[in-house]
């Protein structure tokens, strides 16, 4: 078994529902247990700012399925949830996004897949929820989560109330 982390995204018809299925799915994925799921935070979206925000989170799983066998079940949720690939928008509006941000310490890089995912340094949404599950992680080939995250800017960010209510601050 391989632990790997898995970031999640979605603006499109009811985020939180969106999640909620794709972290379904994911429990249910072959030969993998889903270990943890981080906080979920609201995000300005990012490359393409004419669109709402984003609800994002982080899953961390055990698999046994080989990166391009997970890659592909991934895209199968996104294709279930309805996610549609326009060709001439990049990073648009979509009801679900699934990335493989790491696959143990593996460095790949093939044209249909790149671990670590090739912009997830650059992104807090990605970083900030990484960091609560796994902190001291490496990032093979740029350094630990926490550090990486010390890098960004976090405060457009605003935590989700789910899934953890008790720990929401109240405004
Ligand atoms: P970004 O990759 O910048 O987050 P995106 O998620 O919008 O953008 P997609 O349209 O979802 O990009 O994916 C484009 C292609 O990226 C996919 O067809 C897939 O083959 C490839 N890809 C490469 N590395 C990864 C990875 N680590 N996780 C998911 N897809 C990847
Ligand atoms: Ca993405
Ligand atoms: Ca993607």
């Amino acid at each position: 078994m391989t632990g790997v982390f898995v970031a999640l995204g979605s603006n499109l018809d009811d985020p939180e529902k969106q999640l909620d299925r794709a972290l379904d799915a994911l429990s249910k994925l072959p030969g993998s247990r889903l270990r943890a799921i981080s906080p979920r935070y609201w995000s300005p979206p990012w490359g393409d700012p004419d669109q709402p925000e984003f609800l994002n989170a982080v899953a961390s799983l055990e698999t046994s399925l080989k990166p391009l066998e997970l890659l592909r079940l991934m895209q199968q949720i996104e294709d279930r949830q309805g996610r549609q690939r326009a060709e001439d928008r990049r990073w648009g509006p979509r009801p679900i996004d699934l990335d493989l941000l790491l696959y143990g310490e593996q460095t790949i890089r093939q044209a249909q897949l790149e671990v670590p995912h090739a912009r997830m340094c650059e992104r807090a949404f990605v970083l900030k929820p990484l960091a609560d599950l796994a902190p001291q992680v490496e990032v093979p080939g740029r350094g630990r989560v926490e550090e990486l995250l010390a890098d960004l800017d976090c405060s457009a960010m605003r935590r989700a109330a789910k899934p953890d209510p008790t720990t929401e601050p109240t405004r």
